[in-house]
Protein backbone atom coordinates (compact mmCIF):
# COMPACT_ATOMS: atom_id res chain seq x y z
CA UNK A 1 0.00 0.00 0.00
CA UNK A 2 1.90 2.84 1.13
CA UNK A 3 5.56 2.79 1.62
CA UNK A 4 5.26 2.58 5.83
CA UNK A 5 3.80 -0.87 4.54
CA UNK A 6 6.51 -1.67 1.91
CA UNK A 7 9.68 -1.11 4.78
CA UNK A 8 11.56 -4.25 6.12
CA UNK A 9 10.19 -4.93 9.81
CA UNK A 10 12.72 -5.56 12.37
CA UNK A 11 11.80 -6.74 15.62
CA UNK A 12 13.75 -5.61 18.66
CA UNK A 13 13.53 -8.52 21.48
CA UNK A 14 15.39 -7.10 24.64
CA UNK A 15 14.14 -6.46 28.36
CA UNK A 16 15.82 -2.70 28.65
CA UNK A 17 13.44 -0.56 27.52
CA UNK A 18 16.62 1.95 27.35
CA UNK A 19 18.64 -0.49 24.35
CA UNK A 20 15.06 -0.70 22.63
CA UNK A 21 15.09 2.99 22.19
CA UNK A 22 18.45 3.39 21.19
CA UNK A 23 17.97 0.86 18.38
CA UNK A 24 14.23 1.88 17.56
CA UNK A 25 15.63 5.52 17.02
CA UNK A 26 18.64 4.16 14.97
CA UNK A 27 16.10 1.83 12.78
CA UNK A 28 13.20 3.85 11.97
CA UNK A 29 13.86 6.15 9.31
CA UNK A 30 14.25 3.22 6.92
CA UNK A 31 12.66 0.23 9.19
CA UNK A 32 8.91 -0.46 10.63
CA UNK A 33 10.29 -1.23 14.58
CA UNK A 34 8.12 -3.50 16.69
CA UNK A 35 9.60 -4.77 19.97
CA UNK A 36 9.11 -7.07 22.53
CA UNK A 37 10.60 -6.94 26.40
CA UNK A 38 10.89 -10.67 27.04
CA UNK A 39 12.05 -14.40 24.94
CA UNK A 40 8.16 -15.28 26.05
CA UNK A 41 6.40 -11.82 24.81
CA UNK A 42 8.36 -12.13 21.75
CA UNK A 43 7.03 -15.83 20.78
CA UNK A 44 3.59 -14.84 22.17
CA UNK A 45 3.75 -12.31 19.14
CA UNK A 46 5.62 -14.16 16.80
CA UNK A 47 2.96 -16.47 16.76
CA UNK A 48 -0.44 -14.46 16.18
CA UNK A 49 1.10 -11.51 14.22
CA UNK A 50 2.88 -11.07 10.80
CA UNK A 51 6.05 -12.15 10.82
CA UNK A 52 9.41 -9.70 10.62
CA UNK A 53 12.62 -9.66 8.48
CA UNK A 54 15.19 -9.52 11.22
CA UNK A 55 15.00 -9.78 14.49
CA UNK A 56 17.69 -8.06 16.95
CA UNK A 57 17.47 -10.63 19.89
CA UNK A 58 19.01 -9.94 23.71
CA UNK A 59 20.79 -12.43 25.26
CA UNK A 60 20.51 -11.28 28.64
CA UNK A 61 17.06 -11.66 29.66
CA UNK A 62 15.19 -12.55 32.45
CA UNK A 63 13.13 -15.85 32.17
CA UNK A 64 14.22 -16.96 28.78
CA UNK A 65 17.50 -16.49 27.64
CA UNK A 66 18.05 -15.47 24.05
CA UNK A 67 19.28 -18.57 23.18
CA UNK A 68 16.82 -20.79 23.96
CA UNK A 69 14.47 -18.56 22.14
CA UNK A 70 16.29 -18.56 19.07
CA UNK A 71 16.45 -22.35 19.21
CA UNK A 72 12.45 -22.37 19.54
CA UNK A 73 12.78 -20.05 16.36
CA UNK A 74 15.06 -22.27 14.27
CA UNK A 75 12.81 -25.57 15.09
CA UNK A 76 9.40 -23.79 13.83
CA UNK A 77 8.66 -24.22 10.26
CA UNK A 78 6.93 -20.45 10.52
CA UNK A 79 9.89 -18.54 11.92
CA UNK A 80 13.03 -20.33 10.94
CA UNK A 81 13.94 -18.55 8.48
CA UNK A 82 13.96 -14.81 10.28
CA UNK A 83 17.38 -14.14 10.73
CA UNK A 84 18.48 -13.42 14.22
CA UNK A 85 21.05 -11.26 14.85
CA UNK A 86 22.16 -11.38 18.76
CA UNK A 87 22.37 -8.36 21.15
CA UNK A 88 25.27 -8.81 23.88
CA UNK A 89 27.58 -6.71 26.57
CA UNK A 90 30.20 -9.34 26.53
CA UNK A 91 31.47 -10.75 22.92
CA UNK A 92 33.61 -13.90 24.41
CA UNK A 93 34.03 -16.12 22.70
CA UNK A 94 32.21 -18.92 23.62
CA UNK A 95 29.16 -16.70 23.32
CA UNK A 96 29.55 -16.34 19.72
CA UNK A 97 30.25 -20.37 19.19
CA UNK A 98 27.05 -20.80 21.01
CA UNK A 99 24.98 -18.41 19.67
CA UNK A 100 26.16 -19.19 15.77
CA UNK A 101 25.05 -23.01 16.99
CA UNK A 102 21.84 -21.82 17.70
CA UNK A 103 21.31 -20.61 14.20
CA UNK A 104 22.25 -16.63 15.06
CA UNK A 105 23.64 -14.74 11.68
CA UNK A 106 25.11 -12.24 13.66
CA UNK A 107 26.24 -10.08 16.85
CA UNK A 108 25.91 -6.74 17.63
CA UNK A 109 27.86 -5.47 21.18
CA UNK A 110 26.54 -3.16 24.07
CA UNK A 111 27.10 -0.18 23.89
CA UNK A 112 25.78 0.38 20.39
CA UNK A 113 28.06 1.85 17.81
CA UNK A 114 25.06 3.14 14.93
CA UNK A 115 27.41 2.69 12.19
CA UNK A 116 27.77 -1.15 12.60
CA UNK A 117 23.91 -1.57 13.88
CA UNK A 118 23.25 -0.11 10.48
CA UNK A 119 25.31 -1.96 8.47
CA UNK A 120 24.84 -5.20 10.10
CA UNK A 121 20.92 -4.66 9.83
CA UNK A 122 21.21 -4.00 5.95
CA UNK A 123 23.04 -6.45 5.11
CA UNK A 124 20.86 -9.48 6.58
CA UNK A 125 18.16 -7.62 5.86
CA UNK A 126 19.16 -7.82 1.93
CA UNK A 127 20.42 -11.33 2.37
CA UNK A 128 17.06 -12.16 3.36
CA UNK A 129 15.33 -10.56 0.42
CA UNK A 130 17.98 -12.05 -2.08
CA UNK A 131 17.06 -15.63 -0.03
CA UNK A 132 13.26 -14.60 -0.30
CA UNK A 133 13.39 -14.07 -4.03
CA UNK A 134 15.13 -17.18 -5.09
CA UNK A 135 12.88 -19.20 -3.17
CA UNK A 136 9.97 -17.83 -5.23
CA UNK A 137 12.20 -18.11 -8.39
CA UNK A 138 12.47 -21.75 -7.59
CA UNK A 139 9.03 -22.30 -7.48
CA UNK A 140 7.42 -20.23 -10.14
CA UNK A 141 7.37 -20.95 -13.83
CA UNK A 142 9.46 -18.59 -15.32
CA UNK A 143 7.31 -17.96 -18.52
CA UNK A 144 3.69 -17.65 -16.95
CA UNK A 145 4.99 -16.42 -13.03
CA UNK A 146 2.32 -19.10 -11.44
CA UNK A 147 3.40 -21.81 -9.78
CA UNK A 148 5.62 -24.60 -11.66
CA UNK A 149 5.35 -28.53 -11.48
CA UNK A 150 8.01 -28.55 -8.56
CA UNK A 151 5.25 -26.61 -6.52
CA UNK A 152 2.71 -28.34 -7.84
CA UNK A 153 4.30 -31.93 -6.46
CA UNK A 154 4.94 -30.34 -2.93
CA UNK A 155 1.81 -28.58 -2.65
CA UNK A 156 -0.05 -32.11 -3.31
CA UNK A 157 1.84 -33.81 -0.96
CA UNK A 158 1.20 -31.69 1.79
CA UNK A 159 -2.36 -31.01 1.22
CA UNK A 160 -2.96 -34.73 0.70
CA UNK A 161 -1.67 -35.73 3.82
CA UNK A 162 -3.33 -32.77 5.51
CA UNK A 163 -6.49 -34.14 4.23
CA UNK A 164 -5.89 -37.54 4.97
CA UNK A 165 -5.40 -36.76 9.08
CA UNK A 166 -8.72 -34.61 8.70
CA UNK A 167 -10.62 -36.85 5.95
CA UNK A 168 -11.21 -34.07 3.94
CA UNK A 169 -12.32 -34.32 0.58
CA UNK A 170 -9.61 -33.32 -1.98
CA UNK A 171 -9.74 -31.89 -5.98
CA UNK A 172 -8.21 -31.71 -8.23
CA UNK A 173 -8.63 -29.93 -11.99
CA UNK A 174 -6.42 -30.52 -15.15
CA UNK A 175 -6.69 -28.91 -18.27
CA UNK A 176 -5.28 -28.52 -22.12
CA UNK A 177 -5.50 -25.83 -23.89
CA UNK A 178 -7.50 -27.05 -26.85
CA UNK A 179 -5.22 -27.66 -30.12
CA UNK A 180 -2.51 -25.33 -28.34
CA UNK A 181 -0.06 -27.38 -31.23
CA UNK A 182 -2.03 -25.44 -34.26
CA UNK A 183 -1.85 -22.63 -31.99
CA UNK A 184 1.63 -22.72 -32.50
CA UNK A 185 1.58 -23.83 -35.82
CA UNK A 186 -0.05 -20.99 -37.11
CA UNK A 187 0.63 -17.43 -34.79
CA UNK A 188 4.43 -18.71 -33.88
CA UNK A 189 6.12 -19.11 -30.42
CA UNK A 190 6.00 -15.93 -29.61
CA UNK A 191 2.48 -15.47 -29.56
CA UNK A 192 2.33 -18.82 -28.55
CA UNK A 193 3.68 -17.60 -25.22
CA UNK A 194 1.94 -14.55 -24.75
CA UNK A 195 -1.46 -16.96 -24.92
CA UNK A 196 0.03 -19.19 -22.64
CA UNK A 197 0.16 -16.09 -20.11
CA UNK A 198 -3.15 -14.93 -20.78
CA UNK A 199 -4.56 -18.42 -19.82
CA UNK A 200 -2.71 -18.81 -16.54
CA UNK A 201 -3.53 -15.46 -15.41
CA UNK A 202 -7.31 -16.18 -16.50
CA UNK A 203 -6.93 -19.78 -14.58
CA UNK A 204 -5.36 -17.86 -11.00
CA UNK A 205 -8.51 -15.07 -10.89
CA UNK A 206 -11.20 -17.86 -11.04
CA UNK A 207 -9.47 -19.22 -8.03
CA UNK A 208 -10.31 -16.68 -5.07
CA UNK A 209 -9.47 -18.33 -2.49
CA UNK A 210 -6.10 -18.31 -1.15
CA UNK A 211 -6.13 -21.97 0.01
CA UNK A 212 -6.02 -22.90 -3.63
CA UNK A 213 -3.11 -23.68 -5.94
CA UNK A 214 -3.08 -23.04 -9.89
CA UNK A 215 0.25 -24.22 -11.46
CA UNK A 216 1.58 -24.69 -14.90
CA UNK A 217 2.03 -28.76 -14.89
CA UNK A 218 3.63 -28.90 -18.24
CA UNK A 219 3.49 -27.39 -21.96
CA UNK A 220 -0.13 -26.36 -22.40
CA UNK A 221 -1.11 -28.16 -19.40
CA UNK A 222 -2.58 -26.54 -16.05
CA UNK A 223 -3.55 -27.74 -12.67
CA UNK A 224 -6.05 -26.71 -10.02
CA UNK A 225 -5.43 -27.96 -6.22
CA UNK A 226 -8.46 -27.84 -4.46
CA UNK A 227 -7.87 -28.93 -0.77
CA UNK A 228 -11.11 -29.07 1.60
CA UNK A 229 -13.33 -29.19 -1.74
CA UNK A 230 -15.77 -31.59 -3.05
CA UNK A 231 -16.50 -32.27 -6.88
CA UNK A 232 -19.41 -29.57 -6.82
CA UNK A 233 -17.25 -26.91 -5.63
CA UNK A 234 -14.64 -28.18 -7.86
CA UNK A 235 -16.79 -28.41 -10.81
CA UNK A 236 -17.99 -24.52 -10.60
CA UNK A 237 -14.37 -23.68 -10.28
CA UNK A 238 -13.64 -25.04 -13.54
CA UNK A 239 -17.31 -23.57 -14.92
CA UNK A 240 -15.81 -20.52 -14.12
CA UNK A 241 -12.27 -20.96 -16.12
CA UNK A 242 -13.87 -21.84 -18.51
CA UNK A 243 -15.98 -19.13 -19.01
CA UNK A 244 -12.71 -16.99 -18.00
CA UNK A 245 -10.68 -18.09 -21.13
CA UNK A 246 -13.33 -18.30 -23.39
CA UNK A 247 -13.52 -14.12 -22.02
CA UNK A 248 -10.54 -13.78 -22.94
CA UNK A 249 -11.55 -14.16 -27.09
CA UNK A 250 -7.51 -15.12 -28.23
CA UNK A 251 -8.71 -15.46 -31.81
CA UNK A 252 -7.48 -19.16 -32.68
CA UNK A 253 -8.29 -19.41 -36.72
CA UNK A 254 -7.06 -23.36 -36.54
CA UNK A 255 -9.26 -24.66 -33.55
CA UNK A 256 -11.88 -27.15 -34.39
CA UNK A 257 -14.35 -26.49 -31.59
CA UNK A 258 -14.45 -22.30 -31.51
CA UNK A 259 -13.03 -19.27 -32.99
CA UNK A 260 -10.72 -18.27 -30.22
CA UNK A 261 -8.79 -20.16 -27.31
CA UNK A 262 -10.66 -22.46 -25.17
CA UNK A 263 -9.54 -25.55 -22.54
CA UNK A 264 -11.07 -28.89 -21.54
CA UNK A 265 -10.56 -29.62 -18.14
CA UNK A 266 -10.90 -32.86 -16.16
CA UNK A 267 -11.94 -32.59 -12.51
CA UNK A 268 -11.48 -35.56 -9.77
CA UNK A 269 -12.35 -35.70 -5.76
CA UNK A 270 -11.55 -37.95 -3.62
CA UNK A 271 -11.25 -38.42 0.11
CA UNK A 272 -7.79 -39.65 0.79
CA UNK A 273 -7.33 -42.90 2.43
CA UNK A 274 -3.79 -44.44 3.61
CA UNK A 275 -4.60 -46.87 0.32
CA UNK A 276 -4.65 -43.98 -2.10
CA UNK A 277 -1.79 -41.74 -3.39
CA UNK A 278 -1.45 -38.16 -4.60
CA UNK A 279 -0.93 -39.97 -8.01
CA UNK A 280 -4.66 -42.05 -8.15
CA UNK A 281 -6.27 -38.32 -7.84
CA UNK A 282 -3.85 -37.35 -11.11
CA UNK A 283 -4.53 -40.20 -12.45
CA UNK A 284 -8.29 -39.22 -12.30
CA UNK A 285 -8.53 -36.49 -13.37
CA UNK A 286 -6.39 -36.76 -16.24
CA UNK A 287 -8.85 -39.86 -17.27
CA UNK A 288 -11.63 -37.10 -17.16
CA UNK A 289 -9.28 -34.59 -18.72
CA UNK A 290 -9.32 -37.37 -21.94
CA UNK A 291 -13.26 -37.87 -21.68
CA UNK A 292 -13.89 -33.98 -21.71
CA UNK A 293 -11.64 -34.02 -24.95
CA UNK A 294 -13.50 -37.40 -26.60
CA UNK A 295 -16.73 -35.78 -26.11
CA UNK A 296 -15.64 -32.52 -27.95
CA UNK A 297 -13.22 -30.54 -25.59
CA UNK A 298 -14.07 -26.43 -24.44
CA UNK A 299 -15.56 -28.48 -22.00
CA UNK A 300 -15.20 -30.07 -18.03
CA UNK A 301 -15.63 -33.47 -17.32
CA UNK A 302 -15.86 -35.86 -14.29
CA UNK A 303 -15.74 -39.67 -14.57
CA UNK A 304 -19.21 -39.52 -13.52
CA UNK A 305 -20.38 -36.71 -14.90
CA UNK A 306 -20.44 -34.72 -18.20
CA UNK A 307 -20.58 -31.01 -18.14
CA UNK A 308 -22.20 -29.65 -21.06
CA UNK A 309 -20.17 -26.85 -22.93
MG1 LIG B 1 19.35 -7.91 28.78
Amino acid sequence: MDQEETRPKVFIVDDETVSIDVLATLLRPDYRVVSAKSGEAALARLDSHALPDLILLDVVMPGMNGYQVCEQLKNSVRTRDIPVIFITSSIAEEDETQGFSVGAVDYIGKPFRPAIVLARVRTHVELKKRGDMLERLAILDGLTSIPNRRRFDQFMEYEWSRSLRYAHPFSLLLMDIDFFKLYNDHYGHAQGDACLRLVAEAISRSMPRTVDLAARYGGEEFACVLPATHEAGATAVAERILQAVRGLQIPHAHSKVADHVTVSIGVASMVPTLQRQPLDLITRADQALYKAKRSGRNRLASLDYDGAA
